[in-house]
């Protein structure tokens, strides 16, 4: 099956009962057993739901994975990630990082005995200067959030391979429509489900997608004993939405590349960041990573003039100021004082995230109205 039809079909057939074409909502906690430990394979929605099964395959077969889990939200999935460690181990992180990932790690796990070292993975061959024989796991965002950094997944899991410790993928911004990180070395795929997988802002969610077999089993252990787990109603939300993801990503890009190239001319911005542009550090490997540059642009005004910044954000009325991204509307942000705002202010400017900087999530609304609206709104 080909991605397209992964999307609307990929680990879903109708229903056994009446023939349905969407999975129910198995709206249910528990489940009858006609003698203890006899039931039809479900005993308790904590541990295994209908609808959330149906939406773990269908994750699985997106992602090109075996194993799909759900979760109550992408943090959610993190933590679970980070309980596959233990007390002295160390992880490598890319240090431009989404605001509440850097928090977990650095005000929840640290004091648990994990080791956290953040550093720059534009070269990739960066990450063996930190390897030692405590690392246990390589996290990557790519694109990052909210710079679009872009980092070499098919290099990065080689190290980690040689290593042998584990490569986790935030896929989150890319989504499998333009990368599938699994397919060029990565153990474990993430996503906050919230954003491009939901796709319609109307719920919170988190994915962890693995190949390996034992790995799923630690993950699904953990799943069942935190119980993060996210509910049927959701669950089918979220099926709903993957189905469509295909050509709300087509949508994305081409508002996106229009908005980019826009800002890029403006006399009033200063820096564009945007994987699609030559000139991005990283362009050529975002080319040969991604099928396409996704929808999110970050850009900062002439002289990072943050009263500036801030009165676009005011005057914007088609792109809504607003935490999170990757829904059908267009959403605009303030990384430094919203979705970043946990990162101290010394870390978040070493990796660009200045004052000025603002974040766009395009949406798929007509590319003429959200260009008018920067122009009404940039002046
Ligand atoms: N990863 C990235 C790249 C994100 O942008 C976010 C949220 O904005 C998360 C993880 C966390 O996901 P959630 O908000 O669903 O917990």
């Amino acid at each position: 099956m080909k991605f397209n039809t992964k999307t609307i079909h990929g680990g879903q057939a109708p229903d056994a009962a009446y023939g349905s074409v969407m999975p129910p909502i198995y709206q249910t906690s528990t489940y009858a057993q006609t003698t203890p430990g006899d039931h039809k394979g479900y005993a308790y929605s904590r541990s295994a739901n209908p609808t959330r099964t149906a939406l773990e395959k269908s994750f699985a077969s997106i992602e090109n994975g075996e194993f799909g889990l759900a979760f109550g939200s992408g943090l959610a999935a993190i933590d679970a990630v980070l309980k596959l460690l233990e007390p002295g181990d160390e992880v490598i992180a890319t240090n431009d990082l989404y605001g509440g990932t850097y928090r977990i790690f650095t005000s929840i796990f640290k004091k648990f005995g994990i080791k956290f070292n953040f550093i720059g993975m534009d070269n990739a061959s960066n990450i063996e200067n930190y390897i030692n024989d405590n690392t246990k796991l390589i996290w990557v965002e790519t694109p990052t959030n909210p710079m679009m950094t872009i980092i070499d997944l098919r290099a990065t899991a080689a190290i980690a391979k040689k290593y042998k410790v584990w490569l986790a993928v935030d896929n989150t911004f890319a989504t499998p429509y333009l990368q599938r990180p699994l397919d060029l070395g990565a153990d474990i795929v993430m996503h906050s489900a919230t954003k491009y997988l939901g796709g319609h802002s109307d719920l919170v969610m988190g994915a962890l997608i693995v190949k390996d077999k034992e790995l799923a089993n630690k993950l699904y252990f953990i799943q069942n004993a935190s119980g993060a787990i996210c509910g049927p109603q959701d669950s089918f939300l979220a099926l709903r939405g993957i189905k469509t993801l295909h050509v709300r990503m087509q949508r994305h890009c081409e508002n996106g590349k229009a908005v980019a190239l826009y800002l890029a001319n403006h006399p009033k911005i200063e820096n564009v960041y945007w994987p699609g542009f030559e000139s991005h550090p990283n362009h050529h490997i975002a080319k040969e990573q991604m099928n396409d540059f996704g929808g999110m642009v970050s850009f900062t005004t002439k002289g990072d003039n943050y009263e500036e910044a801030i009165k676009i954000l005011e005057h914007l009325e088609i792109f809504t100021l607003a935490e999170s991204l990757g829904g059908v509307e267009s959403l605009a942000g303030h990384p430094a004082s919203m979705t970043h705002a946990s990162i101290p202010k010394d870390v978040r400017e070493k990796i660009g995230i200045v004052d000025s900087l603002i974040r766009l999530s395009v949406g798929i609304e007509d590319e003429e109205d959200l260009i008018a609206d920067l122009k009404h709104a940039i002046g």
